[in-house]
């Protein structure tokens, strides 16, 4: 017979163990808005599909602001955020309003993983022009050139790279990418593989004006927050081979990635209004649950656009009911 003691001790062994094995293996989710302004029906899917993937799954989720680029960061679409999505009733466990989970404080982390990639002999100065490097601290878009054919900067002798240092410009920073195909195999669009040096190209990792591009602290705060599922518009798919790369070279494991469809506007009949109504209008034509049923019927979850809440989606989520192709907005 074991002493009281000695049993609450291994009760309280016990106990960590488990909370331990499950924190290891429950999925992680998160939100990863940008608050460059009012959310409108695009990202509303795309978080609904991120909750939705890791509520079903039991998930914890995680609510991360990224607010990197200072000149397009507002406190009010911060504010507003939040609110669209506690008024649509999506919760999350931890995060914004913690400032730990927003990116424009988490310098530190960044500047670490950059020293890093550095001493790997990965990270080069690039002299090139300033729209390249503002172009890279936003995530892409559909249509925009995705392959970085190089430029010079990778390849300068000693004294052009000496003649450079004293024109007193700061450069930026670029990452060096192998010829190496990295796969990744989306849950939604299948397997995806890239030859990160022909079909990606080297890539900006940091401005000219010290700020953190968006591939670097997007795998950085993946792997560092330990997100075990990344489910996001199919816009960034093309991103996922070299994001799952970067978090691999920093030693980290990268999550599994599941994109969802875009809503697209279209041309002609096709209604361009819903598409561009921000969530300050939206909030004002639409009950929480009528806007949640209009989504779900888009994006293929529901028959009917009934209104609905995001808790009552979750027993019928299934991906396979997901379109695969982006969604017109029909005219109402
Ligand atoms: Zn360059």
């Amino acid at each position: 017979m074991q002493a009281p003691a000695a049993r609450l001790h291994a009760l309280v062994i016990l106990c960590a163990f488990c909370y331990t094995a499950f924190m290891n293996t429950t999925a992680v989710g998160r939100f990863a808005p940008s608050p460059s302004g009012y959310m409108h029906m695009g990202n509303l899917l795309s978080m609904l599909l991120a909750w939705l993937d890791c509520r079903a799954l039991g998930g914890r989720m995680i609510f991360r602001m990224e607010d990197l680029d200072p000149a397009r960061s507002k406190e009010v679409y911060k504010t507003a955020l939040e609110e669209d999505l506690r008024w649509l009733g999506m919760d999350w466990d931890e995060g914004w309003p913690d400032p730990a989970c927003a990116q424009s404080m988490r310098t530190g982390v960044y500047e670490d993983a950059f020293r890093m990639l550095e001493r790997k002999g990965l990270v080069y100065p690039c002299w090139c022009s300033r729209a390249d490097r503002l172009a890279a601290a936003s995530a892409p878009h559909p249509g925009e050139a995705e392959h970085d054919p190089g430029c010079p900067c990778a390849r300068l002798s000693r004294k052009e790279l000496a003649e450079r240092e004293r024109s007193g410009r700061r450069p930026a920073w670029k990452l060096r990418v192998p010829e190496e195909t990295v796969t990744v195999d989306d849950g939604h669009y299948g397997r995806i593989s890239q030859n990160l040096a022909q079909d990606v190209g080297d890539f900006i990792i940091r401005r000219s004006d010290g700020v953190f591009a968006y591939q670097l602290a997007v795998s950085v705060d993946d792997m560092l927050m330990g997100v075990t599922r990344v489910v996001r518009g199919r816009d960034l798919l093309s991103s996922a081979p070299r994001q799952r790369w970067l978090i691999e070279t920093l030693g980290g494991v990268a999550p599994d990635y599941c994109h969802g469809p875009l809503l697209s506007s279209g041309e002609g009949k096709l209604s361009k209004r819903l598409g561009s109504l921000s969530t300050q209008v939206l909030r004002q034509e639409y009950r929480p649950e009528e806007l949640t049923g209009k989504l779900a019927q888009l994006c293929g979850l529901t028959e009917t656009d009934e209104p609905v809440t995001p808790w009552e989606l979750l027993c019928s989520f299934d991906w396979n009911r997901i379109s695969r192709q982006d969604i017109p907005l029909l005219e109402q």
